[in-house]
């Protein structure tokens, strides 16, 4: 399936949440959720019942839009998180919070996931001293990001690094915000993900 290329607050707008997609926008007075929070079409403001299936659902795109997955990669990962050890749901977390587009966006490198996967496709980070364009990459403890050194004369990573300082760095990451690099020192538990998914709806689903 072709990835997604409409609207981005269409999504949220679906979701009746913000999934925080576009960065700066998404904490002004101008998001969409925050100005006409009713789900996008005609009937839009007037569907109202969701049973059990239905709240799965949601929760599962609410989770695949939130971190621009795909369904396909999505549910492997969800096979992924079911054959390991623990709780499956909380595995699903962990997995995709560690793509490397994710962990981009959570040292402060990109203002959303979009703009993330963007700059890792063009090959502006290393990983673990080697040049890498593979946004959907799980990194692991002991992994390393840096941003390559010719990307540092980029315009856009300059003004991305001027605004890092602000930034709040989940723990399990070791972020050297004067040189841009982040150290994997953990894996990501359920309380480091500061979104309120129902992971379990979504595992509930996929077990059908
Ligand atoms: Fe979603 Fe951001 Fe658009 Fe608000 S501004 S609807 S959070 S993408």
């Amino acid at each position: 399936m072709a990835r997604y290329t409409g609207p981005s607050c269409k999504l949220c707008r679906r979701e009746g949440k913000k999934l925080f997609l576009k960065g700066d926008r998404c904490l002004s007075d101008k998001c969409a959720v925050a100005r006409r929070a009713t789900v996008p079409g005609q009937h839009g403001a007037g569907r109202k019942t969701v049973k059990e299936y239905g709240m799965q659902l949601r929760e599962k795109q609410t989770a695949r839009r939130y971190y621009g997955v795909q369904e396909k990669q999505f549910h492997h990962y969800y096979e992924v998180a079911d054959s390991r050890e623990g709780i499956a749901g909380e595995n699903l977390l962990s997995i995709l919070e560690r793509r490397l587009d994710n962990v981009v966006y959570r040292m402060g490198m990109a203002a959303s996931r979009k703009e993330a996967r963007q700059l890792v496709r063009h090959a502006h980070f290393l990983l673990n001293g080697k040049k890498v364009d593979i946004p959907s990459i799980i990194v692991k403890v002991g992994d390393v990001i840096t941003v390559r050194e010719k990307s540092m004369a980029s315009e856009k990573i300059k003004a991305l690094v001027e605004t890092i300082e602000g930034v709040a760095v989940p723990k399990w990451i070791d972020m050297d915000k004067k040189n841009i690099t982040a150290k994997i020192v953990a894996l990501p538990e359920r309380d480091d993900v500061d979104f309120p998914f129902e992971e379990q709806l979504i595992i509930e689903l996929y077990s059908k």
